[in-house]
């Protein structure tokens, strides 16, 4: 979508600090860290919201899940422990309309989230 921000960052239009690419995803550094690890991981198919998933997105979201913790498994988060966010819409302060899932990791993240 040309109009969208990570669409566009992903097709490097935009620059971004690129973590991870494959066929399906793209992961790169939050431009706003809340903590030490601050990584968007994100499908190439743009997907406006949580809400536009059916069935045939399980295994890209999977596929998402894992590599966000492989991401934190990479930056030694695995055992001490990270968090992964899916924001969706307005109360849950969705702000890019591309789904992405946060990884945090790297200090103590307080619970449960404001
Ligand atoms: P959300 O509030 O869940 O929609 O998260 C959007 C995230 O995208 C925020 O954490 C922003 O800091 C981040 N963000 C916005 N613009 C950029 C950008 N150009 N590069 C990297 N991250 C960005
Ligand atoms: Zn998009």
């Amino acid at each position: 979508m040309a109009t969208c921000l990570f669409c566009r960052i992903i097709a490097g239009e935009i620059p971004s600090k690129k973590v991870y690419e494959d066929a399906e995803l793209f992961a790169f550094e939050d431009i706003h860290p809340q903590a030490p690890t601050h990584v968007l991981v994100v499908p190439r198919q743009h997907l406006a919201t949580l809400n536009d998933l059916d069935a045939s997105h399980d295994a890209l979201v999977g596929a998402m899940v894992r590599r966000g913790a492989a991401i934190a498994a990479e930056r030694g988060h695995a055992a001490g422990g990270f968090r992964t966010v899916l924001n969706c819409n307005a109360d849950a302060g969705q702000t890019v309309f591309h789904i992405h899932l946060h990884v945090l990791g790297g200090r103590s993240l307080g619970w449960p989230p404001g």
